[in-house]
C-alpha cells in the first residue's frame, strides 16, 4: 500500500496525486501542490503552493 492511498487533501478530501518530479502531492480540485519534506506529506493548505492553471 502507497502512503497516497490514504491521504486525502485536507481541504475539499479528495485523493491527491504525486507528482515524483517535484516531491509534492497534488489536488487537482483545488489545484494545490502539497510538499514533501524529507519523505513527510506536509498536509497544511497554509503551504501548498498554487498550481498555474493553463
Ligand atoms: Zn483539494
Amino acid at each position: 500500500m502507497s502512503i497516497v492511498d490514504i491521504l486525502v487533501c485536507p481541504d475539499c478530501r479528495s485523493t491527491l496525486s504525486v507528482d515524483s518530479s517535484r516531491d509534492e502531492l497534488v489536488c487537482g480540485t483545488c489545484q494545490l501542490a502539497y510538499p514533501v519534506r524529507d519523505g513527510v506529506p506536509v498536509m497544511i493548505v497554509d503551504k501548498a503552493r498554487k498550481l498555474e492553471t493553463s
